[in-house]
């Protein structure tokens, strides 16, 4: 099963990607991750997205999908996987579908994490993440039991570099000229459904399951 799920940055993505991959046994992909890990091991992929992640912008969609393609590929995958974060623009939509296509694969379901832009300006100022498990936070909305320590296996807590009010500005535009037109292309194949991100964790992440669990008919699973 490959589920998508979309959504500007601080709508919750990472958070409930995880739960419900864990929940349905599929893996969890996160381009974002994947990139911040390459970065941490100065390779040359690392070094080229930091250029493009310290300004909030994408990372060229040729080095993106030739990343997520061989990530896909992996033995883990077989079962199905959750993407978060990838696709971000039409280009690297077409290319997933087209690769998936050649393994007569098809995306399942799309789930559309909506949160008002005001909302989500609030929870990226406040945001940290765990440094070893990527577990994020909230100061205000979901903070750990003990300050800069994860609650989950006792990493250290970070704020990301772009997590700042410009940059935040700079990938929130970025979400709505490149990504958010692939609300529409994934609504045209009845795949998307759109999920209310605000409100608690637990509310939410049932609103999702239920998303995937009733599906609709005439879709591959
Ligand atoms: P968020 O959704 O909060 O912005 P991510 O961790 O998903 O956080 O992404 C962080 C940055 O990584 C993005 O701003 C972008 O620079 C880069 N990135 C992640 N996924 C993609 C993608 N699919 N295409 C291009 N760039 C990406
Ligand atoms: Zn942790």
């Amino acid at each position: 099963m490959y589920v998508v799920f979309l959504g500007a940055p601080g709508a919750g993505k990472g958070t409930q990607a995880a739960e419900v991959a864990k929940e349905l046994q599929l893996a969890h992909i996160a381009t974002g991750d994947m990139f911040r890990d390459a970065q941490k091991k100065g390779t040359a992929l690392g070094m080229k997205a930091k250029e493009y992640m310290e300004k909030g912008q994408l990372v060229p969609d040729e080095i993106t999908v030739a990343m997520l393609l061989e990530r896909i590929g992996q033995a883990d995958c077989a079962q199905g996987v959750i993407l978060d974060g990838f696709p971000r623009t039409l280009a690297q939509a077409e290319a997933l579908d087209k690769a998936l296509a050649q393994q007569k694969k098809a995306i399942d379901y799309v789930i559309y994490i909506k949160v008002a832009d005001t909302e989500l300006m609030k929870r990226l100022g406040g945001r940290w993440i765990c440094r070893k498990c990527q577990t994020p936070y909230h100061e205000v909305a979901s903070p750990p039991k003990v300050k800069g320590v994860c609650d989950k296996c006792s990493g250290e807590l970070y704020q990301r570099a772009d997590d700042v009010p410009e940059t935040i500005k700079a990938r929130l535009g970025v979400f709505h000229a490149q990504t958010a037109p692939l609300i529409d292309y994934y609504t045209k194949t009845g795949k998307l459904t759109e999920v209310n991100g605000e409100g608690g964790m637990t509310d939410i992440r049932k609103r999702i399951l239920d998303a995937i669990k009733k599906g609709k008919p005439g879709r591959n699973r």
